[in-house]
């Protein structure tokens, strides 16, 4: 790395770290920082690198008000799984025509909600989803979500959902007879996507379903390209950029679609990961296996359950300097499965010094359980 850009950064961590001491005066720890410039920082990233694609924050990534709201207010529009997140945003002002119910698999009383709220833009990926969409939401214009490579991405989508491609013509022409409007194709090509194969893939497969379509009178105007933009979760790894996947997505789109297409996408990750600072102490400290172990007092089960659930490794920080040691990291519950690394070189830490992680916005929070052994998880602070 240059060594200007190496000042730089360690200029930008010396400024965090500043805060970091000055917060924890203030606040107990675990602390979730909230970063309000990183969220629009990200939205302006992604407007710059997709101009030409609309995108609809996936809530499940970070559902916290302050979010929501941030993202309000700069016109995205939002994807929700369920009737409750659709809930959420609609009562802190999203206009539901900016809505997508891009869970393909929905209840009915979740269907009902969102006709009785307008929302109107759904996903499905088989034949009786048809069914109830048309009967809950009827004239609902829907997507069918494929299934496509969710190769390299630290998160596979493509197990659970996704119609087999040979099947789209079939599927979308029954959702016209069941009086919906195919609009057009959805795909989600595996969550942390560094590898842009996936969805070049994925753009030719949709590409071919919206020509066949044509051929049998079925004119699509919608491609959503779902989420998996990848952030950096550590300083040196030769991190893939929105920046480096953004050209040939482009290029490809422009080859493959005419211009009445309107591309759309979940960011969800993208948009909350960079925004989030996970501040924890340690409470504990002993030596075992041949190395420092640390208990900190957030772990798998608060704010670190995005290393069970969404196979999120993190780089862990410290304010303390010198020579580092092999060490484990351990949440404070009472569960051997609550740890957090095993191998993580660190410097010598005492009870009460800070780790702290970077870029942990996404699928943190989310999934944190309120109140296993008593521990809670991190007090959210917006800034
Ligand atoms: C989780 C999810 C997203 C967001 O994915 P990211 O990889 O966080 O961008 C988008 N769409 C759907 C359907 C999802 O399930």
């Amino acid at each position: 790395m240059a060594k200007k850009t190496l000042a730089k950064k360690n200029k930008l961590n010396g400024g965090l770290e500043g805060n970091i001491r000055r917060l924890i005066k203030k606040h107990k720890t675990p602390l979730m920082l909230m970063n309000r410039a990183a969220l629009i920082e990200q939205h302006a990233k992604f407007k710059r690198y997709l101009s030409n694609v609309f995108p609809y924050y996936a809530i499940k990534a970070n559902p916290h008000p302050e979010i929501i709201k941030t993202f309000i207010k700069l016109g995205t529009g939002f994807d929700v799984a369920s009737g409750a997140e659709m809930k959420m945003v609609l009562d802190l002002g999203a206009l539901p025509e900016k809505v997508i119910f891009a869970n393909t698999i929905k209840s009915s009383e979740d269907l009902a909600f969102a006709h009785k709220n307008k929302v109107n833009l759904m996903t499905f990926d088989n034949e009786s989803e048809l069914y109830k969409i048309a009967k809950h939401c009827p004239g609902a214009r829907v997507l069918l979500r494929i299934k496509v490579d969710n190769v390299g991405s630290t998160v596979e989508l493509s197990l659970k959902f996704g119609a087999e491609p040979d099947q789209a013509i079939f599927l979308l022409r029954k959702a016209k007879s069941l009086g919906l409007k195919p609009a057009g194709v959805a795909f989600h090509v595996g969550s942390q996507c560094v590898n842009v194969e996936n969805y070049l893939k994925a753009l030719d497969i949709s590409g071919s379903i919206f020509n066949e379509a044509k051929q049998i009178g079925l004119n699509l105007d919608i491609l959503d390209i779902g989420g998996g933009f990848p952030i950096r979760h550590f300083d040196n790894d030769g991190h893939v950029s929105l920046k480096d996947i953004a050209q040939p997505i482009k290029k490809k789109m422009r080859r493959l679609f005419n211009k009445n297409t309107r591309f759309i996408a979940e960011p969800g990750r993208f948009f909350a990961g960079p925004a989030g600072t996970l501040i924890t102490q340690v409470i504990g400290r002993t030596f075992r296996n041949n190395r420092n172990y640390y208990y900190l007092n957030d772990g798998v089960y608060a704010d670190f359950s995005g290393i069970v659930f969404d196979h999120c490794r993190y780089e862990y920080k410290t304010l303390s300097r010198g020579q580092k040691f092999l060490s484990t990291l351990a949440g404070p519950t009472c569960d051997s499965f609550d740890t957090i690394s095993l191998n993580v070189d660190l410097p010598e830490l005492d009870v009460g010094n800070i780790v702290y992680v970077k870029n942990i916005g996404a699928y943190s929070c989310a999934s944190a359980v309120p109140n296993f052994n008593g521990f809670k998880p991190a007090k959210i602070l917006f800034r």
